[in-house]
């Protein structure tokens, strides 16, 4: 069988954050079996697909749901759909956007390297605002007949002058526009899965990826009925724009199995696991010169999880860089993200049992060496 070691791969401790160039996050036992399960036997796709999108849907509380190749993929198939609708013509005719609705509107805000998967579609990006936020009669303004949709992007990308959701959703609905929330890393807290598409968002697009940890490429397109079809006929195994972006049986029954995982799991006691493991750690490295840590909250994608921060002084002898980099290149490989300034993160969700105590003595061992 082939193997990482074989290919001469070294695992990597992951300490930074559920990152794709990672791998994002690691399958639990019941989603590796789902997916093993799902491989053997053929089956009519697209059946799968809308039986496990209803069970999903009923699951968070939705009207309706999409399994997507992932947050990304998500996103393309639902600006196209709502630029198309169920039209076979319009379907076909993308990504050629003639006579179509091109326009999405976005805070200037919110952009950011995912808004790819917007203008990927072909659509041009319509801001609204300033760096800091935006005002209601400039997203009144921008919307017009060639809007398809509004994108939010949920997370730490806003600025403090943003217009609130709501706010966005009236305007947007009130002109017959949709709106979409991207909240791909929006989990933790549980209630996002359904608490944007009951603010009244058309669809909220996730990753099955990250915090789920579902297949790695899987995602989830919850919302309303009328936008989950359009998905669907945009999507493989129809010739469409959302071909290339096929998802397997083994995606979907991996992806409903790390969702049903979820909703079982006890957060309240990952949540103070967490705490500890951040708490243990400051205690230990501020034991050190020229170390200072602290809890840092919420996480970089603005999630209610803890890190800790550690600022490395100057007289530590090894700068914040060549401690990132000596982390990851030593043995066992550790990554870690760097922080404002002198700073690193460590960040414990992404961490597998007792794996803390290995991100710790590694962390020593690059201070005192
Ligand atoms: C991670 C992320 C995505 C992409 O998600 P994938 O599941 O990897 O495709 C999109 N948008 C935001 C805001 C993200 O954080």
């Amino acid at each position: 069988m082939p193997s990482y070691s074989e290919l001469d791969i070294a695992p990597i401790i992951n300490a930074n954050a559920t990152l794709t160039r990672l791998g994002g996050s690691l399958m639990p036992p019941e989603v590796v079996e789902a997916m093993v399960e799902a491989a053997k036997v053929f089956v009519d796709l697209p059946e799968l697909q809308r039986r496990v999108g209803n069970r999903i849907a009923l699951l968070t509380q939705n009207e309706a749901c999409y399994v997507s190749s992932g947050a990304a993929g998500g996103i393309v198939v639902a600006i196209a759909a709502c630029i198309t609708g169920t039209d076979m013509a319009a379907i076909h005719q993308l990504p050629d956007l003639t006579g179509l609705k091109d326009e999405v509107v976005v805070h200037k805000s919110h952009r950011n390297g995912y808004d790819h998967a917007v203008r990927q579609v072909g659509v041009k990006l319509v801001e609204i605002g300033h760096a800091d936020g935006a005002f209601d009669w400039q997203l009144e303004a921008a919307i017009n007949a060639n809007t398809a949709a509004v994108i939010w992007f949920q997370g730490a990308m806003g600025g403090p002058g943003d217009l609130p959701l709501e706010q966005v959703i009236d305007i947007a609905h009130a002109r017959g526009v949709p709106v979409l929330v991207d909240a791909a890393a929006q989990l933790p807290p549980l209630e996002n899965l359904w608490k944007f598409t009951q603010m009244g968002a058309d669809a909220a697009i996730f990753s099955g990826g990250k915090d789920l940890r579902g297949p790695q490429s899987s995602g989830l397109v919850l919302g309303q009925q009328w936008l989950i079809d359009a998905c669907a006929l945009n999507g493989s195994p129809n010739h469409s724009i959302g071909r290339p972006m096929k998802v397997g049986k083994e995606e979907m029954l991996g992806l409903l199995a790390a969702i049903e995982r979820y909703l079982a799991l006890d957060h309240e006691a990952r949540f103070s696991q967490m705490e500890e493991v951040v708490a243990g750690w400051c205690n230990e490295l501020n034991q050190l010169a020229g170390i200072r840590a602290h809890r840092s909250f919420p996480s970089e994608a603005a999630q209610p999880m803890p890190r800790a921060q550690i600022h490395i002084d100057a007289a530590v002898g090894h700068s914040r860089d060549e401690i990132i980099q000596s982390l990851l290149d030593g043995s066992p490989s550790v990554a870690v993200a760097p922080g404002p300034d002198d700073s690193l993160y460590l960040n414990p969700t992404t961490l597998e049992e007792g794996e803390e105590e290995i991100v710790l003595a590694r962390l020593l061992e690059e201070i005192k060496g």
